[in-house]
């Protein structure tokens, strides 16, 4: 499904290792960008711009702690750090170089698992204030990257995902076509304007009642676009089944 999933971006020179996590997080729904060594890991993470990043601190080139401090040079992306260094002070500087958790393997899947998610909701938090954004008829969660339109899955493909979550996050405020273009698509596509409308009519068909008449995202003409603050629809009128099943008997 062309959904959008949490990339993880695997940073372990053992391949055992890589292929027990690969198969529980494959199933657990991620996708997965992996690599055997520290300056890959770092160009990874820049280019991939993954949603989670799990290291190992033992790799074959540079130290795991080297990774954490370059990738937080510019870059708040939770990494959990898996490693079979158990001691105190090795912990302490990891966290200290900015990871986010520090699993100790052999580690239980399941727990590696909670933690992934613990820490991707801490992050999507941190973006938005909250785990989920609601407006209006759209509820979306930001962990697992889900829409749901009255209540309904819908499903988007990653780049309306990231337009659509953009436009929640900051909702009510006005845009400019470049501001969006820069923060959604990249400082290369600043005047990439024909991106933009085609994605926004792409949303449109799928969020509006009526696309050509908009209620959520509205046009400022010359200027960009602004999505409306709604209020959460009312609960359709629920049928008196009482009254039914007496008159149908
Ligand atoms: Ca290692």
């Amino acid at each position: 499904m062309n959904q959008k999933k949490n990339t993880v971006l695997i940073i372990e020179d053992e391949p055992p290792i890589r292929k027990v996590l690969n198969i529980s997080l494959e199933s657990a729904g991620y996708k997965i960008v992996e690599c055997d060594n520290g300056r890959e890991g770092k160009r990874l993470a820049a280019s991939v711009g993954p949603d989670i990043v799990l290291l190992d601190l033992g790799l074959p080139d540079i130290d795991g702690k080297q990774v954490i401090a370059s990738i937080r040079e510019w870059s708040q992306v939770p990494i959990i750090v898996c490693s079979v260094r158990n001691a105190d002070d090795e912990i302490i500087k990891a966290l200290a170089a900015g990871a986010d958790d520090y699993v100790i393997k052999p580690f239980n899947p399941d727990v590696l698992l909670a933690r992934i998610h613990a820490n991707l909701r801490k992050a999507a938090t941190q973006e938005a204030g909250e785990p989920e954004i609601s407006n209006g008829a759209i509820r979306m969660d930001l962990v697992r990257h889900e829409v749901f339109l009255n209540g309904v899955k819908t499903v988007f493909t990653p780049k309306e995902y990231e337009l659509l979550r953009y436009f929640l996050v900051h909702r009510g405020k006005m845009l400019t076509h470049k501001q969006i273009l820069k923060d959604v698509w990249g400082h290369a596509h600043t005047e990439d304007m024909q991106y933009l409308r085609v994605y926004v009519r792409q949303l449109r068909e799928k969020i509006e009642a009526d696309p050509s008449g908009p209620c959520y995202i509205i046009t400022e003409p010359g200027i960009g676009y602004r999505m409306e603050s709604l209020p959460e629809p009312e609960q359709p009128v629920l049928i008196r089944q009482k009254e039914s099943v007496g008159a149908g008997a």
